[in-house]
């Protein structure tokens, strides 16, 4: 196995998630106030709502004109692939109804499936040793990610050599709040939540959000929720039949028939401070901060 002596990094890339964070942290780097990137990679699951995509376009503008490529990844389209009979199904956190009545959730493959494994694969090759070739023992690259001081123990190391993660927010001392703050002074106030339109992690808050903003990919998440109840067409096809029910929302309730209307005052799915546990988004996905087995065949570990 080759190996080479490296101090620093050969790359300093930006996983952009394309949330308030991350963007965050791709202006910062246009302002200069931190060190810029090669690279801003956004990995795509072809399901987020359109405003992400129209704010990703202007981002991305934004960051070429100051000498950041910013590039996307995917592994496909997670809504058609979870659909297609013919594709093997890669599970999403959906909720689960029991036979017994009971609720659980469904495993999570998704994050590493069409997040962490095309980023990983990007990094592989913009050092230059595109997969399955081996990134040679030390060559390795910098990889910022967006967390702010709120959500600091989402911080979690890379799990291969090759990437080593950095967390400009924290260095920074900004919380979210500092963040929209920071976005609404640099123009780009109206920075959505970014996740896919059929995410199970939303709250109502953002169910709401997708249904007021985002008709089409609303309609989208109803018909996708309908056509998953008994599950994924490819596991019945196999005859893999799932013994309960799969559920977009937490309620265990058909989208549609969810009320979603904040108890308290509305708030807005931009801004989700403080927002009720059934209004709140949990964690959510972040592609750095689970561990939920996306190794890259071949791929040594950190
Ligand atoms: S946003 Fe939700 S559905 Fe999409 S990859 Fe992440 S966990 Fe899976």
């Amino acid at each position: 196995m080759s190996s080479l002596q490296q101090s620093g990094p050969a790359l300093r890339l930006l996983s952009l998630g394309a949330g308030v964070q991350s963007t965050v942290v791709l202006l910062l780097a246009c302002d200069g106030l931190i060190p810029s990137f090669d690279h801003a990679l956004f990995a795509d699951t072809r399901w987020e709502p359109r405003a992400v995509y129209a704010n990703l376009a202007r981002w991305a503008e934004h960051a070429e004109r100051k000498g950041i490529p910013v590039r996307t990844v995917s592994a496909g389209d997670i809504r058609a692939d979870a659909l297609d009979p013919r594709h093997r199904f890669v599970s999403m956190p959906l909720h689960v109804r029991n036979p017994d009545g009971s609720k659980g959730l469904a495993r999570r493959q998704c994050t590493s499936e069409y997040k962490v494994r095309p980023l990983k694969m990007a990094a592989w090759q913009l050092l230059g040793y595109p997969h399955p070739h081996r990134v040679p023992r030390g060559l390795f690259a910098e990889q910022a990610i967006g967390i702010s001081t709120d959500e600091f123990t989402r911080a979690k190391d890379a799990d291969v050599a090759y990437l080593r993660n950095v967390f400009p927010l924290l260095e920074l001392g900004w919380d979210r709040a500092r963040c929209l703050e920071y976005l609404s002074e640099r123009g780009f106030g109206e920075t959505v939540k970014s996740a896919c339109v059929g995410c199970p992690f939303h709250g109502n808050a953002g169910w709401r959000w997708i249904r007021d903003n985002d008709p089409d990919g609303w309609a989208e998440a109803v018909e996708f929720d309908r056509v998953i109840r008994n599950g994924y067409p490819h596991a019945t096809d196999q005859g893999q039949p799932l013994r309960g029910q799969y559920f977009l929302h937490r309620s265990c309730k058909p989208l549609d028939e969810v009320d979603l209307e904040p108890r308290a005052a509305s708030r807005r799915h931009l801004h989700l401070v403080g927002a009720d546990a059934e209004d709140a988004d949990p964690d959510g996905c972040s592609p750095w901060s689970c561990r939920s087995g996306a190794a890259v065949s071949g791929e040594a570990a950190a």
